[in-house]
């Protein structure tokens, strides 16, 4: 796996990433939703040159330009319900492409204590050949990125995958780093060190569905 920490860098997206971690800031809720949508803008920003791209000749009102526009066909896919915010920031930048959702959450089984994913809805287009960029927020575990991956494989089979990550456990991306193609890319804004007894990411920022959409039962 190819792995981009794009936050070992000064620059915006540390000041975005120290608002969403923030927990007197998180109380906005729409400011965290806005920020991180522009993480998800920064990322696609600095994934999309990783991307292929075709010459094309524009005509302009004064003449021409032989320049370069995107080749690839792109299918964003996020997890409901705390992906929607990174998933529209992508969606800013990559204005063309088709997108698929999956409901996929973490479950305490009662006889075992073992974490278990359940996945309920899946909508996707025809992956064959695409470019798929896969959302999620917080990488924990790794466990629903995965067991996503399996379950949009009966869509077909993409060209390149491309993971879109706000904070990163070390732990989730060892584990992803088995279980997916040598060839995925993983864009991360940050990587926190430890995963708490509930597999929350610590330092983190709690639960992003939560902040982004208000509590559930
Ligand atoms: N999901 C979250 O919302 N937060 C975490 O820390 C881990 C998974």
């Amino acid at each position: 796996m190819k792995i981009h920490l794009i936050g070992k860098e000064n620059s915006l997206l540390l000041h975005y990433l120290a608002e969403i971690r923030d927990r007197s800031i998180q109380k906005d809720r729409m400011r965290f939703r806005r920020n991180i949508e522009r993480i998800g803008e920064i990322l696609s920003y600095e994934l999309s040159k990783e991307l292929n791209y075709k010459s094309v000749c524009v005509k302009t009102p004064l003449g021409e330009k032989e320049t370069a526009s995107l080749k690839d066909e792109i299918v964003i896919c996020s997890v409901l319900r705390a992906g929607l915010p990174l998933h529209l920031g992508v969606l800013n930048y990559f204005d063309h492409a088709d997108n698929a959702f999956i409901s996929a959450f973490r479950k305490k089984n009662a006889e075992t204590d073992e974490l278990e994913i359940q996945m309920e809805y899946l909508a996707a287009p025809d992956l064959q050949g695409k470019t798929l960029l896969l959302v999620d927020p917080m990488l924990a575990t790794g466990m629903s990125l995965t067991a996503v991956f399996e379950a949009l494989k009966r869509k077909g089979h993409p060209r390149e995958i491309h993971i879109i990550v706000t904070i990163a456990s070390q732990s989730g991306i060892d584990y992803l780093e088995n279980m997916l193609p040598e060839n995925t890319h993983l864009w991360i804004a940050d990587i926190d060190p430890v995963l708490n007894e509930n597999a929350y990411i610590v330092p983190g920022l709690g639960d992003a569905g939560d902040l982004a959409f208000g509590p559930r039962l």
